[in-house]
């Protein structure tokens, strides 16, 4: 097996090693011999064996023993510096040059068992359902696209309008009058002819309205608007069906988004469950912002916010590059201050009729 040593840089200062890799934290190591300079120096000039690389430090007048070789190997990995070289293409260079950023992401990620390219497989393998390609949702549509997800349902039933254009950018002024997944559809197979897509053109008016299209699913991403339930209806048809949901939204300059991971996580229904107390000026705010109908005041750069942090979120599931962040929490970010963000966890409700919905778990998902 032949390791690669990932994008870093280092430099030796006394007897210790200084080594970058992820601007944010350094890494010091004691390296009074210049063993692990030397070996960083060496897999810095491509990828190599443990036999490559003795001869490689042999060269230098480093004398080691494949054993040290090995352990240094081992201590590189665990700091995250190496991985596989193999693991860095996929074979096919069309694919290869297409996902050049997104295997270069998820290098950063990865190491002697997890490749980069098992995590794109694993969005190439994914299958996610859209709910809505408006506000938020024409922003997603092109961020999973662009992370190469293989397959699409796209859900909406609504036909483009000139009042779309402040924030929808997967639509042009000829699409005016034409159905919204129809035309979000010949944009995904315009941009990329390797990604499935499928549309479902209607209306949803409970849980059941999705009991058909989660089939298959991996995960579903977006927000229904037009009712107030409408997010409750979609986590109980994603918790019914066992697959994981990332949401989110604005209202005005305020974002969220929320995921639910069923069996695991508290779910949409157990947040809500959490009421003030019935009379109190907290509940009536609440009420009213839950039955609140603004004029949609979302612009582009807002909507563009809550898809790609929608997108995220849904690779995070994907890939398990990272734990979901908002599995069974809220979290909001407060354009007001920049970008405050806070996370406040759902409750634990142990009765919640909904999570009782989920189907059981191996252990081993
Ligand atoms: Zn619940």
């Amino acid at each position: 097996m032949r390791v690669a040593l990932k994008e870093c840089s280092w430099r030796a200062v006394g007897e210790d090693l200084v080594i970058v890799f992820d601007p944010r934290e350094s890494i010091t190591l004691e390296d009074p011999e210049g063993k692990i300079g030397a070996l960083l120096t060496a897999l810095g000039q491509g990828p190599r064996s443990i036999p490559e690389l003795r001869a490689a430090l042999g060269a230098r007048g480093v004398d080691v023993t494949e054993e040290e070789l090995g352990k240094g190997v081992e201590g590189l990995a665990g700091l995250g510096l190496i991985e596989r070289a193999g693991g860095r293409s996929t074979g096919d260079p069309v694919v290869d040059e297409r996902h050049f950023s997104n295997l270069a992401f998820f290098g950063t990620f990865a190491d002697l068992d997890r490749h980069r390219t098992d995590f794109l497989r694993r969005v190439r393998d994914a299958h996610v359902l859209v709910l809505g390609v408006g506000g938020g949702g024409s922003s997603l549509v092109q961020c999973l696209a662009g992370l190469g997800v293989g397959r699409l349902t796209l859900l909406d039933h609504d036909r483009v309008e000139s009042r779309n254009f402040a924030r929808q950018f997967l639509y042009r002024h000829e699409d005016i009058g034409r159905s919204k997944v129809e035309r979000a559809r010949a944009w995904v197979q315009a941009y990329d002819p390797d990604i499935e897509v499928r549309t479902v053109d209607r209306w949803v008016a409970g849980p059941e309205d999705l009991a058909d299209v989660t089939d298959g699913i991996d995960l579903m991403a977006g927000g229904l608007d037009g009712h107030p339930d409408a997010g409750l209806w979609v986590n109980e048809a994603a918790v019914r069906a066992g697959v994981p949901m990332v949401a989110g939204g604005a209202t005005r300059t305020l974002l969220s988004y929320i995921s639910v991971n069923p069996g695991v996580s508290p779910c949409l229904a157990c947040e809500f469950s959490q009421r003030p107390v019935e009379g109190t000026a907290a509940a009536a705010a609440e009420d009213i912002v839950y039955g609140m109908r603004t004029t949609n005041p979302l612009i582009g750069p807002l909507a563009m916010q809550v898809g790609s942090l929608i997108a995220l979120e849904s690779l995070r599931y994907l890939t398990g590059f990272q734990e979901p962040l908002a599995a069974g929490a809220r979290i909001r970010i407060d354009l007001r201050d920049g970008l405050a963000g806070s996370r406040v966890p759902f409750p634990d409700v142990p009765d919640c009729p909904v999570c009782a919905l989920a189907p059981a778990r191996s252990a081993a998902a």
